[in-house]
């Protein structure tokens, strides 16, 4: 459920009319819901209520810095798998004991900026990178909590690009061999083994495989711990999936979730973490656009829209689909239009949509990209020189802009010009 509904046949964002705040900022731009943000966040820490545990918001999704805010304030922690993300997540007051860093190559520098901030654990993610932690921590006299992230070599049934879980994925390190990699890990001077990572991949839409790899991580568990490592802490990963079809799909919910995670790992006395990402922001936030042009083509209606690929990526990067709703309602009783819905952007990937059927559009008519605030604006680049879009969040009534647009200028005096020319 989210907080984009029409009353009256016109969008609104909570109490906001969408249009109300195209004519104030331009199109395209992303909007947020600070209530929708809040009721997912609210939802994955319920789902968890009963065993100690710390729902870090996978900020990647969505890094906004007032999107940051809104889910700190509620005591989200953050999962962060840059040097940048984290500068984010302090720079919005994220005490650095609710940050965990992932990813799969931390860098030296990024290591020892997290050390000296205050991290609650790195997400090893080889071996080599064990050896970087374990040397930057000793050289700052410092001790670095870790987990490992295990591969544990499971089917996530989700779009290739976005599975993690597999063994021939780049993340982790092979189940089979944690124990091995524990015991390295123990005699290193410079890191503390606080538990055990994984992450299976994004955008899943059953629970199977979460539970697969979540039965795996439960028994080496034990194992670690008849090996004599502390295992006070499993962190769980994020990639539960959003409808993006509201029309036919309908993955699991976050208590559903919550259920099987007490049930696989509630034995274990352990402190659960999970890095849920996508579910928190993505149908939290749409993207407005307005459309250029009509066009009709040899055998096919083209609406041109002034969002395009370089503002959200993911239907030419992951074949995704968006729905796609007129933000003022058409009359009742019009035949619906088949359209191919694509931006102005010089590639024919610039496509959102085929055969979409929707109600009668025109040129200047606003359409909204529902399911477009995880992995959209962060995503987003000025390719075809097209500055970024801005974003904007809603609270009940009130509306403020949370980055606004470039102006030509600035975009183009961020280049340099070098002495010789
Ligand atoms: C991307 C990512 C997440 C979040 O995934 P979602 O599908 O957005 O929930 C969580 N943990 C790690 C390590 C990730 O890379």
């Amino acid at each position: 459920m989210d907080h984009f509904l029409y009353r009256d046949g016109a969008l609104f964002a909570e109490d906001v009319p969408v249009a109300e705040i195209a004519a104030a900022v331009g199109t395209p731009f992303y909007c947020y819901s600070t209530a929708t943000l809040e009721r997912h966040f609210r939802l994955f820490d319920e789902a968890l209520e009963g065993v100690d545990h710390l729902v870090c918001y996978a900020m990647k999704a969505a890094s906004n810095q007032a999107i940051l805010k809104t889910l700190a304030a509620l005591g989200a922690g953050m999962d962060v798998v840059s040097g940048g993300e984290y500068a984010r997540a302090i720079a919005a007051g994220v005490p650095g004991d609710r940050i965990v860093f992932s990813g799969v190559g931390k860098t030296c520098e990024e290591i020892a900026t997290v050390l000296a901030g205050g991290i609650r654990q790195f997400n090893v993610e080889s071996e080599p990178e064990m050896e970087a932690i374990n040397a930057v921590a000793l050289e700052m006299g410092v001790v670095a909590p870790i987990t490992v992230r295990v591969n544990p070599d499971v089917d996530a049934k989700t779009h290739a690009k976005i599975a993690t879980g597999k063994s021939e994925n780049k993340f982790g390190i092979p189940i089979s061999r944690a124990r091995e990699v524990y015991a390295h890990a123990a005699s290193l001077k410079g890191l503390k083994v606080v538990g055990i990572d994984v992450h299976i991949g994004s955008q899943l839409t059953q629970l199977e495989p979460f539970e697969l790899a979540y039965r795996k991580v439960a028994e080496l568990t034990e194992q670690l711990r008849s090996d004599g490592h502390e295992i006070i802490r499993l962190d769980l990963g994020g990639g539960l999936g959003i409808p993006y079809e509201r029309s036919n799909s309908a993955p699991p919910l976050p208590m559903e979730y919550g259920a099987m995670v007490k049930r696989v790992l509630g034995h274990l006395d352990v402190e659960i973490e999970i890095e849920p990402g996508r579910l928190i922001a993505g149908n939290a936030g749409i993207m407005v656009s307005r459309v250029i042009y009509v066009k009709s083509g040899e055998d096919r209606e083209f609406l041109i829209v002034d969002g395009a690929m370089n503002d959200l990526i993911r239907p030419a990067m992951y074949e995704a689909h968006h729905d796609i709703v007129p933000v003022i309602e058409a009359e009742p009783g019009l035949e619906p239009v088949r359209y191919d819905i694509v931006g102005p952007v010089c590639e024919s990937g610039d496509t959102f949509a085929k055969g979409r059927a929707m109600t009668p559009l025109a040129a200047g008519d606003l359409i909204a990209f529902r399911s477009a605030g995880a992995y959209g604006a962060v995503m987003a680049s000025e390719y075809n020189s097209r500055p970024l879009i801005p974003e904007v969040l809603v609270k009940g009534d009130q509306f403020a802009v949370i980055r606004r647009r470039p102006t030509y200028e600035e975009m183009i005096n961020r280049d340099s010009i070098p002495t010789w020319l």
